[in-house]
Order: structure tokens, then C-alpha cells, then sequence
């Protein structure tokens, strides 16, 4: 059977070498972390640095095609990598979601709504940022901000310095404040031969920037889950996406608007694993592997939770509970804001 290599070993790269050998694959997982969650299923786990281009050489002779988990890898090894094996989804989508910069710029040229933005490059830019966009406005680094880090919130232009000093002079994106009055996602998956699955969109709640639970159906409007589907579609077949892509939209009275796109599975797609025939792991495996998409269809009513830090406190009551289907990560060490694991409730069948 075929190899599949993962670029990072988190939950997601260990949830995907779960289905990956569900399906008869064999993984690689890439991670410089020792003990990682992914290290615990995959068949084999190359623990070296990004930068180190000959355990770069030998993962790629390892497998047979290579996929990620995560959007931040340093440029100087996809480079190598892609050279050496096929990387699905690909580098353009890769390079477009890798900086909120260019995201947002791509997002608008196909002429979908985001929030209003400037870019930053320095502390001197953004009197006149602020000045085109207005307050409240969130400043955010271009690059590698996730779970809402790397991020300031302006109530007024008088918070400046401080959202400056929060950025380390890091190049920065201001973004105008939306007023939404829900947060959905579209998990899609596309395979190789232009085919698009779209899993049913659902309803997202965050806490302090990090996703606390994810409810199917979402609460909108059957209009607007249909705008929120076929706009997914657009972004996959505009960027010849192939895997599964997580697109978080803004529900305002206008419509929808694009917040962000991430070229992986990802954590609002979770509920998948028990409200699907075919989840959003095996889904991108799928697509990955080059073999067609399976039916994406919802066939319950389903609450996904995080289980961040603490929530671990909660497990015998969670263990103990019928409705409810717990997804652990393996992770040793409980820490605040720390993704622990998921559990997926049972609403109605
Ligand atoms: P993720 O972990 O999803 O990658 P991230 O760190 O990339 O998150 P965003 O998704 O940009 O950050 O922002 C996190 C959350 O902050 C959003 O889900 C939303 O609740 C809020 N938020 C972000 N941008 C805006 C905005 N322009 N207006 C209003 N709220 C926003
Ligand atoms: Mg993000
Ligand atoms: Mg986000």
C-alpha cells in the first residue's frame, strides 16, 4: 500500500493517520516535537527541525505523497519538498492562507465580502490604517497568529501604541470590527479530478479567539447555508484545491463574509466523526490518496466541544455520559488554552 507523509504531528496529522490507516495507508508524520499526538498512531515518526534538509530528502523518499495538518510551514522546505514529491492541497493554497494579507486580497479579487482591511507593515502605518478603516478594528499579524494569537483589539484609535507593542513589530493587517451575529463554518473537500463534497455548515462559538464548540445544523436561514456552501466551492476550484479546507464566514444582515480560509481539516469539521458516514479526515485522505470523495451527507444532530485545559477536570462526568462520544489527544501535559481533546454529543438522531 501507499505512504502518506503528514508535515506536522498535533491532533489533526494524528485524527488524519488514524483514517489514513483506516483506509489501508501507512503515515510518516514530520514533526520536530518529540512526544507528539501523532508520534502515538502513525508507523513511523521523523523527529528533526524544518530546516534540516536532509531529514527533509529522507521523508519525501519515504513516501508516496505529502499532505499538512498546519499552514506555517517555513517556505525553504515546501520549496524542497515540492521538488521531490506531490504536496496536496497545493502550494498556491498554501501561499494564499499562509498570510491574512494575501488571503484577504484573494478573497476579495473573486468578490466575496471580508472584513474592511489595510495593511500594516510598520508602526508608522497604521495612523493611516486606522484613519481608512476606523474603530473598533482588530490588528493581526499577517503570519502565523492562530486560536487568536498574535492579535489586538481597538475600542478607539487611543489604544494604538498598546495593539502596537501587542504586535512586537511583527507585519500587521488592520481589519475593520465585524458585526456579525453568528460565526459558520464550510468544511469542503476536492479531489483530484475537480470533484466537491461540502459537509453541512456549522454554527461556531468562540472564547477568548479559541473555537469552544461547533453545533449541526447551523441556526441560518437554508438561503444562506447554500450561499456559505457554493461560495466554498468557488475558493476550492479558483486555487485547484485538492483535501479538505475550513472557511470561516460571518453572518451579517448583509450576508456573508469571509474571515479566514485554512487549507487542512479543521477543528469546526470535528463533528464530522460522528454525524457523517465519512468524516472530514478520511475525506482528505481520500482526496490526498487521488481517489474519489465519499458522501459527506449529516445524518445527526450533533454538539462538538473542545476540552481546553481544565475541561479535563470534566472527563469521568463525560466518560460516564451515553450521548456523548469522546475523541482524546494523548497529550501528557494539561495546560490553559491547551486543546486536550473533543467531545461530540448526540443531539437527535
Ligand atoms: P483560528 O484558530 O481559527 O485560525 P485565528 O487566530 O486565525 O483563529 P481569527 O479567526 O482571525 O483568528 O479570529 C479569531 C476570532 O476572533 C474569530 O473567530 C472571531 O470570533 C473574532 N474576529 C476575528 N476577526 C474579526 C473581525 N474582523 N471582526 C469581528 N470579530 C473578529
Ligand atoms: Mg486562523
Ligand atoms: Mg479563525
Amino acid at each position: 500500500g501507499a505512504t502518506i507523509g503528514i508535515l506536522g504531528g498535533g491532533q489533526l496529522g494524528r485524527m488524519l493517520s488514524v483514517a489514513a490507516s483506516r483506509l489501508g495507508f501507512k503515515t510518516v508524520i514530520f514533526e520536530p516535537g518529540g512526544d507528539c499526538p501523532a508520534s502515538h498512531v502513525a508507523n513511523f515518526h521523523l523527529q528533526a527541525s524544518y530546516d534540516d534538509e536532509d531529514a527533509l530528502r529522507r521523508f519525501a523518499r519515504s513516501v508516496d505523497v505529502i499532505t499538512y495538518e498546519f499552514e506555517n510551514i517555513p517556505t525553504s522546505a515546501l520549496d524542497l519538498l515540492d521538488s521531490l514529491k506531490p504536496i496536496h492541497p497545493n502550494r498556491e493554497a498554501l501561499r494564499v492562507s499562509q498570510d491574512r494579507l494575501t488571503e484577504k486580497t484573494f478573497l476579495t479579487d473573486l468578490g466575496f465580502a471580508t472584513a474592511p482591511f489595510a495593511d500594516v507593515p510598520d508602526a508608522a502605518a497604521l495612523d493611516a490604517a486606522l484613519a481608512t478603516i476606523g474603530a473598533p478594528a482588530i490588528l493581526k499579524t499577517r503570519r502565523f497568529g492562530y486560536d487568536g494569537k498574535g492579535q489586538a483589539r481597538l475600542q478607539s484609535a487611543g489604544d494604538a501604541t498598546q495593539a502596537l507593542a501587542d504586535m512586537k513589530g511583527a507585519p500587521s493587517i488592520l481589519e475593520g470590527f465585524v458585526d456579525f451575529s453568528k460565526e459558520i463554518s464550510v468544511i469542503a473537500a476536492r479531489s483530484q479530478d475537480g470533484q466537491v463534497a461540502a459537509f453541512d455548515p456549522g454554527e461556531n462559538v468562540h472564547e477568548g479567539g479559541i473555537l469552544r464548540t461547533t453545533t449541526v445544523p447551523a441556526d441560518v436561514p437554508a438561503r444562506l447555508m447554500t450561499d456559505a456552501v457554493l461560495l466554498a466551492g468557488r475558493i476550492l476550484n479558483a486555487l485547484d484545491y485538492v483535501g479538505v479546507m475550513g472557511v470561516e464566514l460571518f453572518v451579517t444582515p448583509t450576508g456573508l463574509i469571509v474571515n479566514e480560509i485554512a487549507p487542512r481539516v479543521h477543528n469546526s469539521g470535528h463533528w464530522t466523526q460522528n454525524g457523517c458516514l465519512v468524516d472530514q479526515f478520511e475525506q482528505h485522505i481520500r482526496a490526498v490518496a487521488g481517489w474519489p470523495l465519499a458522501n459527506g451527507e449529516r445524518h445527526a444532530d450533533i454538539v462538538m466541544e473542545n476540552l481546553i485545559g481544565d475541561d479535563m477536570d470534566r472527563l469521568p462526568a463525560l466518560m460516564a455520559d451515553p450521548a456523548v462520544a469522546l475523541h482524546l489527544y494523548g497529550k501528557a501535559e494539561v495546560k490553559p488554552g491547551r486543546k486536550m481533546g473533543h467531545v461530540n454529543r448526540l443531539v437527535k438522531s
